[in-house]
């Protein structure tokens, strides 16, 4: 079927200034012609749906989330307070609703079993394109080993669709990475650092693995034909993480200290996702080592995005969510703007950059012949304002690959 979106004003996410009274022709998941609504020639049998005086843009990409985390809390994260399977519904409403606020694709840094992309795959339940990190990768010690406060390992039993992810030593980190292939990982998720959550004593600016298990990680996941995303968020481990050649820097926080490292990022085109949202919110954790880490790291964060932005570091927009809640992935866009980022580099963070930080870029992120039909049309501007993407009211009409996937449009006054 073909389908042609009229009247709206395109932004197409490429960078190129918006197209007022636009069109955008779709042929079952493609989209066949973006442009002037004049230049583009519908034919008889399409379906035309008049979206005048409304904003389109490409589906939004949110390059950092937790699908499955639904709260900090010891017990929720081990999945002990609820049974699985209302764990496992929770999660499905979460994909639902991200879907319904434009968020078309999500890469998923850890949580987020493979069963849930085969759900959304096979149409049982609705939700983004997903591209998976199963689990975090990282040393005893580091953010993927599973320690309470008294000293207590995870009491709960190991699900094997979220394989253990302690590695020590090259060689364990080779297996384990080989392992959450086999559970299912489009891209390899580690940490070379703490964070702010993170317990006491590993902190964002202490390390995790060595430069050689670092080097062993990045080989074996290239070697597979995954990317490696790595939480790092300042100090020694991210000064391993870059010199071990990953493909993005999650969080990045004290990227403001290494000029060097990041100018070199600039050459190679590594990303950084820097997740503001999420301490944002730890500023009001009520464990007083996590506010103490938020309010210390904040000036550098801001800075550290600022410096990407005249040096050209690829930004890519991630919330980091789970902890914090679902479904606000656009509150991103609102704080990268609030640091410094332009309302369209917002947009083309969570777009186009997002895409290419993926490495979906043929695919995805940008209105254009040839892509997949992912496609919000926003009662609003963007670009005059990006909370617009906030409200769920305003997300009219949500397309991935070309299917409706919401469509919360009033009839239009003729
Ligand atoms: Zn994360």
């Amino acid at each position: 079927m073909i389908r042609v979106l009229t009247g709206a004003t395109l932004i197409d996410g490429t960078g190129a200034a918006p197209v007022p009274d636009a069109a955008v022709m779709i042929d079952g998941d493609r989209i066949t012609a973006a442009g002037p609504r004049l230049a583009v020639s519908a034919p008889a049998n399409a379906e035309i749906l008049d979206v005048r005086g409304r904003t389109i843009i490409p589906g939004l990409i949110d390059a950092h989330d937790h699908l499955a985390s639904h709260g900090y809390a010891l017990a929720t994260r081990w999945g002990l307070d609820e049974p699985a399977s209302t764990a496992h519904l929770r999660t499905a409403r979460v994909l639902a609703e991200t879907l319904a606020m434009g968020y078309t694709t999500v890469r998923d840094g850890g949580g987020l079993d493979a069963g849930f992309k085969l759900a959304v795959e096979h149409g049982l339940i609705p939700g983004p394109r997903l591209v998976l990190g199963i689990q975090i990768v990282s040393p005893t010690g580091g953010i993927g080993d599973r320690v309470s406060p008294s000293g207590h390992g995870c009491c709960a039993v190991n699900d094997p669709l979220l394989p253990e992810s302690v590695a020590n030593g090259p060689d364990e980190v080779r297996e384990v990475v080989r392992t959450m292939v086999r559970a299912g990982a489009d891209v390899i998720k580690t940490a070379t650092t703490g964070g702010a959550s993170s317990r006491p004593g590993h902190g964002p600016l202490d390390a995790a693995f060595s430069l050689q298990e670092m080097q062993a990680l990045v080989a074996e996941s290239h070697a597979l034909d995954r990317r490696v995303m790595c939480h790092a968020l300042g100090g020694p481990g991210l000064r391993t993480a870059l010199e071990a050649g990953v493909d993005s820097i999650e969080h990045g926080c004290y990227l403001d200290e290494e000029p060097t490292l990041m100018a070199k990022m600039a050459a190679q085109g590594t990303f950084f996702v820097p997740t503001l949202t999420v301490y944002v919110y730890h500023r009001e954790s009520a464990s007083p080592h996590v506010r103490a880490r938020a309010v210390a790291l904040h000036s550098h964060h801001v800075a550290s995005v600022q410096r990407a932005i005249e040096l050209g570091v690829p930004i890519a927009a991630g919330t980091d969510a789970g902890g914090h809640g679902h479904p606000n992935n656009a509150l991103e866009l609102k704080h990268l703007v609030e640091a410094g980022l332009t309302p369209m580099q917002a947009l083309r963070s969570a777009t186009q950059w997002a895409a290419q930080c993926l490495g979906l870029e043929r695919e995805l992120g940008t209105i254009e012949k040839g892509r997949l039909a992912d496609l919000v049309v926003v009662n609003g501007s963007p670009l005059s304002d990006v909370t617009v993407l906030l409200d769920a009211a305003r997300i009219e009409l949500v397309l991935k690959s070309g299917a409706v996937c919401a469509d919360r449009r009033k009839p239009l006054a003729s």
